[in-house]
């Protein structure tokens, strides 16, 4: 029997909920013990998810931007080109990433250890590592920040070859000719425009008549327009009814209307699960929801009030940005540090070709709540600063209250949206009125001057509403 090993507080993984947990600790002066399973940190996000992605993503934006450059040539990848040639970059970003990540736990002189994790009472966590021994701590506080992984349907023979998921994707050797993507969300319209540009033929299948049904439809357009111009396929409402690899050159998807898709390969983006099968989490007293993920309140705090939950783990939205800030907050928490409102507003980036973002109310929203919202729109292409690039269209949408003075949202499609919103974020925390946008000069040219002309549209409306109410 291991001797207990105490500290102020485990974390469980060190993905970026578990790390921003484990240093806001350490910054506290506790003393930190943060358990990870794999030999690398950094999670999901690190080595399957946002960084491998968009490291591909950039590859193909330069190859775009290439093609675009040599129009009068005859330019095209080899049929044979390698995903590896195209992730050249990955294992720099990746490396640079880790190395500053362990530095900055090691600085904060916090206690790493290699190993999976499982609750033996609620203060109590038995690791065992690979080799098989295991080793005991104890902690006062116990932040769970053990992510997410695909979800795979059973129906959906999954066999990381030929029909692979997010995780897997990325193993395969060469670039596909064709691919099929079943599911729209963010992972899946993301994937299927980057393989587009990269020359795949891709098929992306969903039930919904259009993907990212959270999204504003009006940007979800404009990106299935540049989509389908780039080569890719939108099918929409379409049930899968049987998927299957048929043994010689393709997988073969029937839909439930009758349809056949045949491709090289697919991805399977249906959904993320939480990761709690491994915990035990009935020994601390917990149990997961029907949905599998652990429920908290506002502060990342489970049911066991000293044992906190945070990132894909408590659910959607499923990003590296809002699990940074659950894992910071639940630390905060625990140690009766001032933890600050709950950011109302968490910015959605979206990073499809063309990028898409959010923050606060769409006009949908924006309707629901307030009868009759005012809409200020900016178009990329009356703006110089998207000429010069020849970025090609994008969309600032901004909302106001039916007074047209109040902002209440912004969204965007195009080149830079999910930088650009960042404007709208900070307008929108400190309750910035549209006529802001107009006082404030905006350097040129930017995209950035697209909020000036969405508020000077809105200010249009807003006089044509006064004249036809005093006529
Ligand atoms: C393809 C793709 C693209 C994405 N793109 C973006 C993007 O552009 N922007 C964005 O914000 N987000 C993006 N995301 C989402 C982002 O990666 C996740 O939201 C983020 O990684 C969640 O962080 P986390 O700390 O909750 O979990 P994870 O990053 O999943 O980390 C959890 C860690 O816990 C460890 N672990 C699990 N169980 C145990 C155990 N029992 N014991 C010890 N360790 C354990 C795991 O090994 C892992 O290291 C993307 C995801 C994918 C899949």
């Amino acid at each position: 029997m291991n001797t207990p090993t105490v500290f102020d507080i485990i974390v469980i993984g060190a993905g970026p909920a578990g790390q921003k947990a484990a240093i806001q600790g350490a910054k506290a002066n506790k003393r930190v013990a943060l358990i990870e399973r794999e030999r690398g940190i950094g999670g999901s996000c690190v080595y399957r998810g946002t960084i491998p992605s968009k490291t591909l993503r950039e590859s193909a934006l330069h190859l775009d931007v290439l093609k675009r450059a040599s129009a009068a040539f005859e330019f095209n990848l080899r049929p044979d080109t390698q995903i590896a040639t195209l992730l050249s970059r990955l294992e720099d970003v990746v490396k640079a990433h880790d190395t500053f990540m362990s530095q900055q736990l090691r600085r904060n002189g916090i206690f790493l250890f290699h190993g999976r994790a499982r609750f033996v009472n609620d203060r109590v966590i038995e690791m065992q590592t690979v080799d098989g021994a295991s080793q005991r701590f104890t902690a006062d506080t116990i932040v769970i920040a053990t992510g997410s992984r695909p979800r795979n349907p059973p129906e959906i023979p999954v066999d990381h070859e030929h029909i692979l998921d997010s995780d897997s994707l990325l193993s395969m050797i060469y670039l596909p000719r064709s691919l099929t993507i079943i599911g729209g969300g963010v992972i899946g319209c993301e994937y299927a425009s980057i393989f587009s540009l990269l020359g795949t033929q891709v098929t992306l299948v969903d039930q919904a008549p259009a993907p990212l049904q959270f999204m504003d439809q009006e940007l979800v357009r404009q990106f299935i327009t540049i989509f389908e111009r780039q080569g890719g396929h939108y099918l929409g409402g379409q049930k899968v009814h049987e998927v299957r690899w048929d043994g010689a050159a393709h997988v073969v998807t029937k839909l439930a209307s009758g349809m056949t898709v045949k491709s090289e390969k697919m991805l399977v983006a249906l959904g993320r699960q939480a990761n709690v099968e491994d915990l035990n989490l009935s020994a601390a007293g917990l149990q997961a929801t029907a949905k599998g993920t652990l429920s908290v309140n506002q502060f990342c705090q489970t049911e066991v009030p000293h044992i906190y939950a945070a990132g894909d783990m408590v659910g959607a939205p499923t990003l590296a940005s809002k699990a940074m800030e659950e894992g910071r907050r639940a630390v905060r928490h625990a140690l009766n540090l001032p933890v600050g409102d709950a950011a109302s507003t968490i910015p959605l980036g979206i990073y499809t070709i063309p990028e898409m973002a959010s923050i606060g109310l769409d006009e949908k929203s924006a309707r629901e709540r307030y009868r009759d919202p005012l809409v200020g729109r900016a178009k990329f292409e009356e703006i110089a600063r998207a000429q010069i690039s020849g970025a090609g269209h994008g969309l600032l949408k901004m909302v106001a209250d039916p007074d047209g003075e109040r902002l209440l949202g912004i969204q965007i499609v195009g080149d830079s949206a999910t930088e650009l919103v960042h404007v709208g974020q900070l307008a929108l925390q400190s309750t910035a009125t549209i006529e802001s946008f107009i006082d404030n000069v905006f350097n040129f040219p930017t995209y950035a001057e697209a909020y000036r002309i969405a508020a000077l549209d809105i200010l249009g409306q807003v006089a044509k509403r006064r004249s036809a109410k005093a006529a």
